[in-house]
Parts: structure tokens; C-alpha cells; sequence
């Protein structure tokens, strides 16, 4: 489970610092999964580790699932929902 820490009460000093202002830099200052210029929050894996920035919509889409499998499988299903894939046979509902 990854923590989300809002940017606006993460530490401005030590190491965490340099990473956030790198992630800052290479995400120009957007959500690292919609790309939304918004209020953002550090993801920190189990570990420890800081994963990226990420949106508030987007911390809670992760919240719900940080399983990629099940991520995909949605992404899979909101672009082609099962009603409108053809059968074997080739014909469509
Ligand atoms: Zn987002």
C-alpha cells in the first residue's frame, strides 16, 4: 500500500527535497498519470521510496486498486466494453 502525502506539508529539506524538485522537473508540474496541472501528492511506495506526483483524482483512482492487472483490465474495458466486441464469429451484439 503507497502513502499520499499532500506536496504542500512534505518536508522542503533533505534528500526528499531533491527528489520531489526532480520529479517536478520531469513532470513539469503535473499529475504523472492524467497530466493535470493541479494540487499534487507525493506517492510513496512501502518501501519508502517516492514513486512520483499524482492528482488528487488519480491518488484516489490508486486507492481503490494498485493492482496493475485489474488497472488494465479496466482501462481495457472502458475502451472496448465487452457489448461492443464481436463474438468468434464475427458479428457484434
Ligand atoms: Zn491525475
Amino acid at each position: 500500500m503507497h502513502d499520499y502525502i499532500p506536496l504542500s506539508v512534505t518536508p522542503i529539506y533533505t534528500r526528499t527535497a531533491d527528489v520531489i524538485g526532480h520529479l517536478l522537473t520531469v513532470q513539469r508540474h503535473v499529475c504523472a498519470v492524467c497530466r493535470a496541472e493541479a494540487h499534487l501528492y507525493v506517492d510513496r511506495a512501502e518501501d519508502g521510496v517516492t514513486q512520483g506526483l499524482i492528482c488528487n483524482r488519480c491518488r484516489q483512482v490508486l486507492e481503490a486498486t494498485e493492482d496493475p492487472y485489474v488497472l488494465a483490465g479496466a482501462l481495457s474495458y472502458l475502451t472496448l466494453p465487452p457489448a461492443y466486441r464481436p463474438t468468434k464469429e464475427g458479428e457484434r451484439l
